[in-house]
């Protein structure tokens, strides 16, 4: 199709845009450039995108922070950011419910939860991202107790390729509602979600260092050690650190913060150490050591505002893979990943990071109808640079699949529709809806072609 210009906008929607748009991800690892990007302010400047793109049969794709490390949110088409929708829509204090648009961030969230005695009751490590886009990939924190963050949706509203606006929960379309909560960008435009929370809580975290191999024989007793569980293992190493947070009545403490070790030595000296094992990676089990006994095994104390708590420093950009596996299968999977570390010649930065997540009934959720533990493995870019991580990751994913694993949709991974298709016992149906609500396939992109579609030959991505 011939391309659209501005000039063929009307005023209104050539306020909201710009023409050859370049997107990139937080970590650098994908871009796109787009015919054209706008930034509505309301639903009703969407309906007319919308309207636009069936006009002259353009693709769309909405995109939240950008902080999915893979290509879901590229496209060469329409793409649309709603940061400006961001309001609070309504908040009721007695049951812990709350709407708002899902342009809102998950930093704006907490604060306009703060003002209400209110919090969000399990979080990832970080809260850049947008609502819809933590909910359109399931995004999750950990706890054995807690799903995913898309399993706190109690109802949410969608523009759809014919420029309806559709409300979904349990009670009304309820199969929308059960392929919405994670439905990466393929049904439409998620404009306003309502969220169960919970009264604002402070969370006391406990780190500690431990051997891997107790903690593998221990699994079981670790996994449900506290409410909130996070282990972080240094490859190369029988090392690893496990945080462990639970609800608590105590006013909030903070040790004294050692700013030189944590900083200085824990970014900095990393950065420039990775930097310099891009020319000599036999050196990077040397340097995982001196990181871990100068840095992560002090025991650290905290206790503060729960989403303060839940956070992590996320250092700089990487490449990352995570797939979620049963419970059962993790610790069999992680001495496959460690025999695997030990017996090639390659070398893998730490750490693997070890979170726990409920099971839920979200169709395409990892955790759909199974108690998950996710894996996470990554691969830093000191300074941008680009360092080998393609064997790490054949032979990991290798792993998972061999453990029944699926992967986090928001990473770049090599599982084709068919294979998803097998790991998830929803799968056509999230397509017949899919199908419903978007015959033309306006919100398809080349990520979804590859990893939704079935019948489709599978082409890897093009990582920068
Ligand atoms: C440093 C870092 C730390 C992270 N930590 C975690 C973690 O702890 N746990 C975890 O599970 N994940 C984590 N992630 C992954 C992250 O949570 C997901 O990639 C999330 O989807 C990003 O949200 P976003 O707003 O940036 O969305 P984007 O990456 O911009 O988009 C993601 C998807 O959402 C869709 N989307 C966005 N807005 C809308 C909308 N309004 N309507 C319909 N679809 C929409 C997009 O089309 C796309 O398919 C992390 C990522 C980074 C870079």
């Amino acid at each position: 199709m011939p391309r659209v210009r501005l000039n063929q906008l009307d005023s209104e929607l050539r306020a909201i845009a710009t023409e050859e748009y370049t997107f990139q991800n937080w970590a650098k690892t994908f871009q796109c450039t787009c015919e054209i990007m706008f930034e509505p302010c309301s639903e009703k400047q969407l309906i007319k995108i919308v309207q636009l793109a069936q006009k002259h049969n353009k693709p769309i794709k909405v995109f939240g922070s950008g902080h999915s490390p893979s290509d879901l949110a590229c496209s060469r088409g329409f793409m649309i950011n709603i940061d400006k929708m961001n309001g609070l829509l309504r908040v009721d204090k007695q049951d812990s419910t709350i709407t708002v648009e899902a342009g809102m961030t998950l930093h704006q969230l907490h604060a306009t939860l703060q003002e209400h005695g209110l919090a969000m009751s399990n979080l990832g490590s970080i809260s850049d991202q947008t609502i819809a886009g933590v909910i359109s990939t399931a995004t999750h924190g950990t706890g054995a107790g807690f799903g995913c963050l898309s399993s706190m949706v109690l109802d949410m509203t969608l523009i759809t390729a014919n420029g309806e606006l559709i409300q979904c929960s349990p009670h009304e379309n309820p199969d929308l509602f059960s392929a919405a909560r994670c439905s990466l960008g393929a049904l439409g435009i998620i404009t306003r979600v309502s969220l169960q929370v919970e009264p604002a809580f402070h969370l006391e975290a406990i780190q500690r260092p431990y051997k891997f191999d107790h903690v593998l024989s221990d699994w079981d007793d670790v996994v449900h050690s506290a409410e909130h569980v996070r282990v972080w293992w240094y490859p190369h190493t029988n090392d690893c650190v496990v945080w462990r947070a639970n609800r608590t009545e105590k006013p909030i403490q903070h040790e004294a913060s050692n700013w030189l070790m944590e900083r200085g030595v824990g970014v900095h000296l990393y950065q420039f150490m990775l930097n310099a094992a891009r020319y000599r990676p036999s050196v990077i089990p040397s340097i995982t050591r001196f990181m871990f006994d100068k840095v992560h095994q002090r025991p650290t104390h905290v206790v503060d505002e729960s989403y303060k708590v839940f956070m992590f420093d996320c250092l700089f950009p990487q490449y990352v893979n995570e797939w979620a596996i049963p419970w059962e299968n993790s610790p069999q999977a992680l001495k496959d990943l460690d025999e695997f570390i030990n017996t090639s010649e390659l070398k893998v930065h730490f750490p693997v990071e070890i979170r726990f997540v409920d099971e839920d009934d979200i169709w395409l959720s990892p955790s759909y109808k199974t108690k998950t533990c996710y894996i996470g493995v990554i691969m830093y870019r000191p300074y941008g640079n680009p360092v080998p991580y393609k064997k790490y990751w054949k032979a990991y994913e290798d792993i998972m699949r061999k453990h029944g694993g699926r992967p986090h949709w928001a990473k770049a991974h090599g599982q084709s529709a068919e294979q998803l298709n097998a790991s998830y016992p929803r799968f056509r149906d999230f397509l017949n809806v899919r199908e419903k609500v978007d015959p033309q396939g306006m919100f398809l992109n080349d990520y979804l072609k590859r990893h939704i579609l079935l019948e489709k030959p599978l082409q890897s991505a093009a990582m920068l």
